[in-house]
């Protein structure tokens, strides 16, 4: 074999290393082209949706004190018999025993509470839309003591649906008072009409928490906006009591023909309920601009249960079953008197026969006050003009 002379040689090796050197920096190039989008991975991040945080609530926290676990209204026995909803008749079928769903089973809620480190929603009063459902011949009667107690309270963010005019009540008091148009009738169509209202109103508002009131509640509000500021209004949040210690059970007709059945829960309107706007956004397609009423009119259920039924039923989102909303379902004199004020909605009821209000004492007897709203509000807001004045007893 021949061999080299060295300037041939070193030429040779030359033409190595740069070969080398030339696919050497062809691999960097590449890996750095490799790196670039690893490199930036938070401007990416920021352009997509984040996901948003789903957190069992503490069932503990969900109580009130004292609550009980369930309600009065209890329905042990009912087996496909009719029940009465607010005051409407409809067929009801019981789950089967032992095979109650895993959805919202007392005690504790699920849903979107946020707890521990993450963020609170940093939320004010004027964020929360309150809708107080009424009728004309309840002005009187029943708003009235409602605008002089906890609406005066909260005049922008409360909005009252009714069925007639009365524009000396508007002019009067200032508040925000929806003629409907619907029915003045207590019938399932009238009271659909008007959630259907309540729910595009609230949409309008761009307000984060839509809550729903009957014109026989007393809103606690800061109890109202402590419990809401746990949870975020991105989140789907339904909140409130249900009337039934088990799902209802109603026939499939918006997602199926009817032949087959399902079970939900929902919260009884009569103790009020709150859902986030997250939620109420996702419930549009069965509920704005008139599509309540179709659904309501398809599962022939009342209000309540029609949003109980978006909800669980078709969202498969679950109710966050609380004790601190309350109706005159429950016997309300059962509330322990030092909790009274911690809870997030009271009612009264039951003057024919037996008053049914929760038991506090302040500045006004039972009969100058039988709802004991006028007294709760006088416990909650004492510097109010008509509260009878602190009696200073001087120190002996
Ligand atoms: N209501 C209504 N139209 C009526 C009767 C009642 O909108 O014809 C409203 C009423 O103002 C209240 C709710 O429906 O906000 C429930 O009515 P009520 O308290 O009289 O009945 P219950 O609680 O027993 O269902
Ligand atoms: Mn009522």
């Amino acid at each position: 074999m021949k061999t080299l002379h060295w300037p041939v040689r070193m030429h040779i090796a030359s033409v190595g290393v740069s070969k080398f050197c030339f696919l050497f920096s062809l691999a960097f190039c590449g890996l750095l082209l490799l790196l670039i989008p690893a490199l930036q991975p938070q401007a990416r991040q920021l352009d997509l949706p984040q996901p948003r945080p789903q957190v069992r609530p503490a069932p503990e926290d969900l109580l009130a004190p004292g609550g009980s676990e369930h309600s009065e209204e209890t329905d042990s026995a009912g087996w496909g018999r009719p029940i009465q909803t607010k005051g409407i008749t409809h067929e009801i079928h019981s789950p089967k025993r032992g095979t109650d769903s895993k959805k919202g089973v007392l005690p504790g809620g699920k849903g979107g509470r946020v707890s521990g480190s993450r963020p609170r929603d940093l939320l004010e009063l004027k964020d929360i839309f309150i809708a107080v459902k009424t009728t004309r011949k309840y002005h009187k009667s029943r708003l009235e003591l409602l605008i002089q107690t906890w609406v005066s309270r909260a005049k922008e963010q409360t909005y009252i649906f009714t069925d007639g005019e009365d524009k000396e009540l508007r002019m009067r008091t200032g508040v925000n008072i929806i003629n409907t148009n619907c029915s003045a009738a207590h019938t399932r169509q009238a009271l659909c009409c008007k959630m259907s209202v309540e729910y595009d109103k609230f949409i309008e508002s761009q307000k984060k928490w839509f809550c729903h009131v009957d014109d026989d509640n007393y809103v606690i509000l800061p109890s109202l906006l402590q419990l809401l500021s746990t949870y975020h209004h991105s989140q789907d949040v339904y909140l409130g009591r249900p009337s039934l210690d088990h799902p209802i059970e109603a026939a499939e007709r918006v997602k199926s023909d009817g032949s087959v059945s399902v079970k939900f829960w929902f919260a009884t309107g009569g103790a009020g309920f709150c859902i986030s706007r997250g939620l109420a956004l996702k419930m549009s397609p069965w509920a704005s601009l008139g599509n309540f009423i179709s659904t309501a009119e398809k599962i022939r259920l009342p209000d309540d249960c029609t949003i109980g039924y978006i909800i669980e039923a078709l969202l498969e989102v679950m109710l966050t079953h609380t004790h601190l909303f309350h109706s005159h379902l429950e016997s309300l004199q059962k509330l322990p008197t030092d909790t009274v004020l911690e809870q997030v909605t009271l009612s009264f009821g039951g003057f024919e026969n037996r008053r049914n209000v929760v038991s506090i004492v302040g500045g006004f007897s039972l009969s100058e006050d039988p709802t004991r709203f006028k007294t709760v509000h006088c416990l909650l807001y004492p510097d109010t003009h008509w509260c009878p004045k602190l009696q200073h007893h001087p120190r002996t």
